[in-house]
């Protein structure tokens, strides 16, 4: 089926002349409408604008250009501005917004002839793990529908796992690529922060967010980050560095890798299937060459508390100008005071903890003992990294601890969502890159993460030693049946 091919393999099929995008473009929207109505991994869906799309992306292939994307269909979270089409970041309070511009990543995405099916589900202005804080629908994980996709990527997730897209671009502040990715078996990639510009993405804690795609495998996503990565001057911490050819890196040679496991990361609450799986990937790139060291990140214990106290202090900030004034819909109140605080009412619950808990730790007298003190030891952890980074190439550890569980299950309980976070916020916290890759499936046959980090635009060795995995594996390959 056309639907089950990477996007590497549609594009072989795109310049060979064997499909043309139009047909792809069709094969996707017809699943998507045959299967989305039980995964809800979409929240807007426009077929006239990506069939145009593809009808331009085939007469740029008729005219012989080979660029990488070029009508190849893919999907944005709800919360990368798609002029004119509702971008909803998941919120009640941007119900029917329509961006009047578009973002960086999609500006990109149409330069490069990139064909855009649509937006995806997406927890309430991308605060959760599970999808189950979007306003709108909880997305169904596609290995098991009773089950989350992660998140907070997890409509794009979703959606790349049950073929009804290509790859998707999702955004990672904490996790929210590589969690859902894990959860879901495909590949997401957190970009080193400023790598991708943010200009045009709805902010949730700005010195920690930053956009990334999913794919199908490493190839993929490498082709995506190809097309998004790059200086981008109305995003002041976009990075100026030249962006490399990311699918060039890929050569599959690991030999001498330094591969790092970090000790504190095998600790209690894992689950036993995931500890397993990740310890034999990591037999497996010792296989391939690559040298085992192990680590230690002596500060990872608190990392959950710093990401929680930044976050949401950001958030608070960020969240500040939903004031029914400038964005979306609007309740009318008796003065501007009431306007604001009625409108404001359309927040969910979980964002409305987050602005609180922000606002507190913001606030007088209580700045210097959480949000300060998280900003120091937010340092400390990171020189964590900067020191193992000088012994070794790559990280490597589970992406999260548990593989998918059940819809409900954590929607209740913040501290037992907040855990699903604990492999993944440091990355966010310090500096560097990182992916998510299958490895394996626990006994009820659900998909594990492993999950590479890696230094400072060091993307094409995480890639390279991603790939390498990838093909010596057959995890990657396995489909979901819908
Ligand atoms: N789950 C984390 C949170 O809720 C991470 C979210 C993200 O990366 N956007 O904040």
């Amino acid at each position: 089926m056309l639907t089950d091919l990477t996007l590497i393999e549609l594009r072989d099929k795109l310049w060979a002349g064997d499909v043309t995008s139009v047909q792809a473009t069709e094969a996707v929207l017809a699943r998507i409408a045959a299967v989305d109505g039980r995964l809800l991994s979409f929240l807007t869906v426009t077929p006239e604008i990506a069939l145009a799309q593809a009808q331009s992306a085939d007469q740029r292939l008729a005219q012989g250009e080979r660029t990488p994307l070029l009508g190849i269909p893919v999907a944005l979270k709800a919360i990368i501005c798609n002029k004119d089409v509702p971008t909803s970041a998941g919120s009640k309070i941007l119900e029917g917004f329509r961006p009047p511009y578009d973002a960086f990543v999609t500006q990109q995405l149409k330069q490069a002839g990139a064909v855009i099916l649509g937006m995806t589900n997406t927890d309430e202005f991308a605060m959760g793990s599970s999808t189950e804080n979007s306003a709108y629908q909880t997305t169904r994980n596609p290995w098991n529908t009773a089950l989350v996709p992660g998140g907070s990527s997890g409509g794009s997730a979703a959606a790349v796992a049950a073929g009804l897209t290509f790859g998707a671009l999702g955004s990672d502040t904490g996790g929210s690529i590589r969690q859902p990715a894990a959860l879901c078996n495909v590949v997401g990639l957190r970009p080193t922060y400023g790598r991708v510009s943010r200009w045009g993405v709805v902010a949730y804690a700005s010195s920690l967010d930053q956009v990334g795609p999913l794919g199908r495998d490493v190839r993929s996503a490498a082709a995506v980050l190809s097309t998004i990565a790059g200086h981008d001057e109305r995003d002041s911490t976009s990075l100026p560095h030249p962006v490399p050819n990311y699918e060039a890196a890929l050569t599959g040679d690991i030999r001498g890798l330094r591969v790092g496991v970090p000790r504190e990361y095998f600790v209690e609450g894992i689950q036993p299937d995931v500890e397993a799986a990740v310890r034999s990937a990591i037999q497996k790139l010792a296989d391939l060459g690559a040298e085992i060291v192990e680590i230690s990140l002596p500060h990872t214990h608190y990392a959950l508390p710093i990401y929680y106290l930044i976050a949401t202090a950001e958030a608070s900030a960020n969240l500040a100008r939903y004031d029914g004034i400038r964005f979306g819909p609007r309740i009318q109140g008796t003065d501007v005071r009431d306007t604001t605080m009625k409108t404001r009412g359309l927040f969910g619950p979980e964002v409305k903890n987050r602005i609180m808990l922000g606002t507190f730790v913001l606030s007088a007298g209580y700045y210097d003992a959480y949000y300060g003190k998280a900003l120091k030891a937010r340092t400390l952890l990171g020189r964590d990294f900067q020191r193992a980074f000088e012994q070794v190439d790559v990280i490597a550890t589970p992406t999260s601890p548990s593989t998918a569980f059940p819809i409900g299950e954590r929607a209740a309980d913040p501290i037992a969502m907040y855990l699903s976070d604990i492999y993944t916020v440091s990355l966010n916290l310090s500096a560097g890159c990182g992916i998510s890759i299958p490895c394996g499936f626990d006994g009820a046959g659900l998909p594990i993460g492993l999950q590479l980090l890696a230094n400072t635009l060091q993307e094409p060795t995480l890639l390279n030693a991603a790939f390498a995995y990838e093909q010596a594996t057959e995890w990657g390959k396995q489909r979901c049946q819908l």
